[in-house]
């Protein structure tokens, strides 16, 4: 069998995790298998990365960012060749522009375009484990580009489908996806499977323990993955195809984001062309808008909110303020907020979800500040020093923790 691997920054975060995770791919070798393997930085290698760059400039360039960040992979890649080498196993390993991970030119938030699987082929021909650098390929001229934070994990999708591999597995510091995540709610509980579109809403509204694009890439291509955990042999989670079954479930999982913000442009004129115009600019700047409302107010004057990650916060201020140089009215930001959501494809064919999620936290006294949903997710904006709370409570609510 063709197995693609990824390790995680935590499974490779320091000499004796990466000896283990040497020795299990020595198993799946001494097995016949041939393997391709992906790691992420060590630890919290991108973070202290990052940290170092904006010591030294606030402001860096993406592309420079790129050529730094790229090179917490390089040396995970390298080591565990090593280790490989020395418990007897051949391996060899690459960089992302090694093996032709073709992107698009968009520093730091790049997409896969192309791959060409040939370097790979030939080396897993020889029977040589082919270790692959997560998170970074290059774009046409060759410059390094990275995935967006988060994007080993697209890495090793894409290499599974580019080497036609029968199995991708996700080897990570849980033992697979939970119904929120553990590490904030203990009484969280492993799903055994789950469907892609409901692990992409997930992972779109937060849920950090896939990188969204894996799963839209898996979805497309209909590669099922494994999530593991990489300190025992357990199985994980399976994210696959949807089942008849899985509609039974109202709610298959809940998520908190804190890292949003909302911003309104308050008492501006209710005429036709002001929300494209509004809307418009933010594409523009590449401002990623989530939630919008909009609600009329008095004298014919509306007010539009919407909610836009932490990061955006000050381009956007930018665009609104002069946005509302032209029509009129003022501008309220609020970043004391979290976005809580909760998501199944048993809503497709239940109603009374979105009661149920409302009076879980009315019960708790907890204010619902606005209110999204499409047919398989509600997500409601909620004060962040509340965030914790409302989370426990939608997850209780529906059952989902152990009891
Ligand atoms: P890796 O470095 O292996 O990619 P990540 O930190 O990116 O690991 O992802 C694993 C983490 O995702 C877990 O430690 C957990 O805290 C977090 N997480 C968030 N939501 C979930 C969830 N629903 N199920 C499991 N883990 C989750
Ligand atoms: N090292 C990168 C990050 O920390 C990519 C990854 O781990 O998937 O975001
Ligand atoms: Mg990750």
């Amino acid at each position: 069998m063709i197995i693609a691997q990824k390790f995680g920054g935590t499974s490779v975060g320091d000499a004796d995790r990466i000896a283990n995770v040497a020795n299990r791919i020595k198993m799946y070798y001494d097995q016949g298998h041939s393997l391709v393997v992906v790691v992420s930085a060590m630890g919290h290698t991108t973070d202290h990365l990052i940290d170092l760059a904006l010591k030294v400039n606030p402001n860096p360039s993406k592309r420079e960012m790129d050529m730094l960040l790229s090179t917490g992979e390089q040396v995970s890649i390298a080591v565990l060749a090593m280790a490989l080498e020395r418990i007897q196993v051949p391996a060899i390993s690459f960089t992302g522009g090694q093996v032709n991970i073709l992107t698009d030119e968009k520093h730091s938030d790049a997409r896969i375009q192309e791959i060409d699987a040939s370097v790979l082929l030939k080396a897993m021909k020889e029977k040589k484990v082919c270790i692959v650098a997560g998170f970074q390929g290059v774009d046409k001229e060759g410059n390094i580009t990275t995935l967006g934070r988060g994007g080993s994990d697209t890495t090793a999708v894409a290499l599974a489908v580019a080497v036609k591999a029968d199995e991708c597995e996700i080897y990570t510091d849980v033992d697979g996806v939970y119904t929120t995540d553990p590490n904030k709610v203990p009484t969280a509980k492993k799903i055994e499977r789950i469907s892609y579109e409901e692990m992409l809403e997930l992972a779109r509204l937060g849920a950090g323990v896939l990188h969204s694009r894996s799963v839209e890439l898996a979805s497309k291509y209909g590669v099922v993955i494994h999530v593991r955990s990489s300190f025992n042999n357990s199985t994980g989670t399976l994210v696959m195809p949807e089942e008849k079954v899985m509609e039974k479930v109202l709610v298959r999982g809940v998520t908190l984001k804190s890292d949003e913000a909302r911003m309104s442009a308050m008492d501006i004129p209710d005429r036709p062309g002001l929300a494209a115009n509004l809307f418009g600019r933010l594409a523009q700047a590449n401002v990623n808008v989530d939630m919008i409302v909009q609600s009329g107010g008095k004298n014919s004057l509306n007010t539009i909110s919407f909610t836009l990650p932490e990061s955006a916060v000050t381009n956007a201020k930018t665009i609104v303020e002069a946005f509302l140089k032209e029509t009129g009215g003022t501008m309220e930001l609020d970043q004391n907020i979290s976005i809580l959501s909760a998501v199944g494809v048993g809503m497709k064919s239940h109603s009374g979800v979105a009661a149920s999620m409302f009076q879980a936290l009315a019960k708790q006294n907890i204010n619902i500040d606005m209110i999204s949903t499409s047919e398989i997710k509600i997500s409601v904006v909620v004060k962040k020093d509340q965030g914790k709370k409302a989370l426990e409570a939608v997850h209780e609510a529906f059952g989902l923790g152990q009891s």
